[in-house]
């Protein structure tokens, strides 16, 4: 677009993770006013050893998973029954707590007539995406690959968003890579700060204001302190939870099809395993309805009392990700309230049973007990529809209001969902720009 900023009306983009950043940084590249609202925190990863952390788990003394968000504030649980859901509130949003998993998943989008094909291949070749090598796997991750073949499960190396040469195999990519090795959408975001937009931290949105069906203002509320953005133009990425949330506190319906493509890990032992040394999830297999990929959740090793016995040297893991049903809801405070199905749990039950089959394959020993429930790709509470596909608006939705994150893809995955998030900010974005400039 060829147009100068000043011809641009003002856009407010909230959030900054997957899709925020992305939508952002496509709306500075085609000369857009942006301003950037984030509720978080600028990101830090969690750096302080956690060895610590072994003793006071035995004794229990680690408490429940709230005590990970007062430890690390950028990632936030919420509780639904015996499912945990985890998602990042910071500058980068999930993508900073992530394993760095880059798979194009599509599922319910072709259906509606979506081919992302174009921006998945455009992002693959910005963010640069490898397989981690083979000879960095831990032994035991190896065995299992091999196993996985052997029984026929079509196991394949996970393309990851990971310089592996400076990746310093710590395995504990969900606080926060350290060594800088794993992209997330603060690149993205650096690049918005270039091309002359702003991105305002601890900028919780409560609500849009709407009227004669426009939003005309964005407010933010820190605990009282209200501030007022005027906008011509809202993009909402504030993922699954924090846009539906939004939307209900504006009065703008937000529908009760939230999935999170539950993860279940289950744990077996060896000593001296180390599997943890590795990054996670090095290889997956899909099968139906899930993955499985070699995995120890960290969440689990800490707060899950039937994990407590074995050391984090003798775990040994492998997670299943679920293609769960889109029946949760978001209330107007972000509680979410979102249980199994018997579906769910019977091809949870699968999984496990074929995890525990590949593991002892492989050698890893018992006893095997299952993880805590828990999802964090949050998605599905604005599902786009086939008559929405051209203009990538929610018709539900005020004209200058449009939604670029998860909260769009009508359908759980199964699978990892950054990429897909980002393609569609990309598409969402583009077609703003596009209906600015015909206007
Ligand atoms: C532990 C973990 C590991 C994961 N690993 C992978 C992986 O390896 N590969 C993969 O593809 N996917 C992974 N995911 C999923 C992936 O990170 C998300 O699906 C993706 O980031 C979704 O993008 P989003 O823009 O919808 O939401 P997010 O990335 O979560 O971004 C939402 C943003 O909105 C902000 N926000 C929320 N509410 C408000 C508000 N009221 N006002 C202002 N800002 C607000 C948040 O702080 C955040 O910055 C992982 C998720 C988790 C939780």
């Amino acid at each position: 677009m060829s147009r100068g900023r000043g011809d641009w009306l003002k856009v407010i983009v909230v959030g900054t993770g997957a899709g925020g950043a992305t939508a952002a940084r496509e709306l500075v590249a085609k000369g857009a006013d942006v301003v950037v609202l984030e509720a978080g925190r600028p990101f830090k990863p969690l750096t302080r050893k956690i060895q610590w952390t072994d003793s006071l788990r035995r004794t229990g003394l680690l408490g429940s998973e709230r005590t990970i968000s007062r430890l690390f504030p950028h990632m936030q649980t919420t509780r639904s029954k015996e499912l945990l859901l985890v998602r990042g509130m910071t500058t980068g949003g999930s993508t900073t707590i992530s394993c760095g998993n880059m798979v194009r998943a599509e599922r319910g989008l072709r259906e509606i007539g979506l081919d992302l094909s174009e921006e998945f291949g455009e992002l693959e070749r910005l963010i640069g995406i490898s397989t981690i090598p083979r000879d960095r796997w831990r032994p035991i991750t190896a065995r299992m690959f091999d196993a996985a073949e052997r029984l026929g499960l079509d196991p394949r190396p996970t393309p990851k968003a990971v310089d592996s040469a400076k990746c310093v195999s710590c395995g504990l990519c969900e606080v926060g890579c350290a060594s800088g090795a794993r992209w997330d959408s603060r690149r993205f975001l650096q690049q918005v700060v270039k091309g002359g937009g702003t991105v305002r931290t601890e900028s919780p949105v409560a609500k849009v204001v709407v009227e004669d069906k426009r939003v005309t203002e964005v407010i933010v509320d820190r605990k009282g302190s209200i501030e007022r953005y005027k906008a011509d133009v809202v993009v909402l990425a504030a993922g699954g939870i924090g846009t539906a949330q939004i939307l209900r506190s504006s009065g703008l319906p937000a529908s009760e099809t939230l999935w999170a493509d539950i993860v279940l890990t289950m744990g077996g032992r060896l000593e001296g395993a180390r599997q943890l040394e590795e990054q996670p999830m090095a290889w997956y297999a899909q099968r139906e309805h899930y993955i499985l990929s070699p995995y120890i959740d960290i969440l689990s090793h800490w707060f899950h009392k039937p994990w407590r016995k074995v050391p984090i040297g003798d775990r040994v893991g492998m997670m299943v990700k679920l293609q769960d049903a889109a029946n949760g809801s978001v209330t107007e405070k972000g509680e979410v309230l979102k249980r199994l199905t018997v579906e769910d749990m019977e091809r949870l039950d699968a999984g496990m049973a074929l995890t525990k089959e590949v593991m002892e394959s492989a050698g890893a020993k018992g006893p095997f007990v299952e993880g805590m429930l828990n999802g964090g790709h949050l998605g599905g509470t604005v599902p786009l529809r086939r008559e929405e596909v051209e203009s990538m608006h929610p018709s539900s939705l005020p004209a200058n209001l449009y939604v670029a994150d998860l909260s769009l893809v009508p359908r759980s995955q199964g699978l990892p969902t950054m990429l897909v998030t980002a393609a569609l900010a990309l598409r969402v974005s583009r077609k703003i720009a596009r209906a600015q400039e015909q206007h």
